[in-house]
């Protein structure tokens, strides 16, 4: 198990799995409906036909309020290079939270574009930029598409052992065949299999899980998602103080989950 050194030194007092506290949640989910969120990826689409592949750069975000500025993301676009989204699509977080804004638009397109049209390059930037990172993360919006993509983000990882890569999927498969035919992930990609009502999720080398959870307007527990287990922590809500306190997803074990506000 990797240890991730807190950049602190010592822990904020984060609770271990199982009991840490709840606070500041909203009961404020709701779906987007199936029109709205198809329009709003549309948009995005339409934007991505007009990107000048060739002049364009992988649009890193920094400073994101849910990954925060220590934790660089890379993202595609939500739902269309998402390639399990059925079930999800109209709770999706990054389309409804995210996405609403034209520059936010314009950078999933300019990265989708430069990954259909220039794959390499699309890697060789990400690669480059990471060899300067502490902390990356993978995919606020979109998802690891195919093998090819797995593939990548793999030995990114490992040509990189001075960035921790934080990846969320529910391209269950592809990593599960990953997995199967090469052994365990690098110790610096955390993976977590991300849950959701309704969906099918095969997790054989029991992969740490995210975990949607529900409550009504009152704040009552209505449901959570599938395949959470019994050993959980609650996410704090800001990767940027995980990272730095070597908590959270970071360092998630095998068979733990972690729960969050479905938001
Ligand atoms: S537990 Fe921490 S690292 Fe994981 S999603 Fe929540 S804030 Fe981010």
């Amino acid at each position: 198990m990797r240890t991730i050194p807190s950049v602190r030194g010592k822990s904020n007092g984060l609770k271990t799995i199982g009991n840490m506290e709840k606070t500041n949640f909203k009961h404020s989910y709701k779906e987007f409906s199936l029109q709205a969120v198809v329009r709003r990826v549309q948009n995005m689409v339409a934007l991505r036909d007009d990107v000048d592949v060739e002049n364009a750069h992988v649009k890193f975000s920094y400073g994101n309020r849910k990954t925060g500025s220590l934790v660089p993301s890379v993202s595609t676009i939500p739902v269309a290079d998402c390639g399990n989204c059925k079930v999800c699509k109209a709770g999706c977080y990054d389309v409804r939270n995210v996405c609403f804004q034209t520059s936010v638009q314009r950078a999933r397109a300019n990265n989708s574009a430069i990954l259909m049209k220039e794959r390499k390059r699309y890697f060789d930037e990400i690669e480059e930029r990471c060899k300067a990172l502490r902390f990356f993360r993978w995919h606020v919006g979109g998802d690891a598409k195919d093998r090819d993509y797995v593939d990548n983000m793999v030995r990114i990882a490992r040509a990189i052992p001075t960035c921790d890569f934080l990846a969320f999927t529910k391209m269950f498969d592809i990593w599960n065949a990953w997995i199967a035919e090469n052994g365990p992930l690098p110790e610096n990609l955390h993976l977590i299999f991300s849950d959701w009502r309704g969906i099918e999720m095969e997790n054989p080398y029991n992969l740490p899980v995210s975990s949607p959870v529900w409550f009504d307007k009152d704040g009552n527990e209505i449901e959570r998602g599938p395949h959470t287990t019994d050993k959980y922590q609650w996410c704090g809500g800001f990767c940027e103080e995980c990272a730095e306190y070597g908590t959270g997803c970071w360092t998630a074990k095998k068979g733990e989950t972690i729960l969050f506000e479905a938001h």
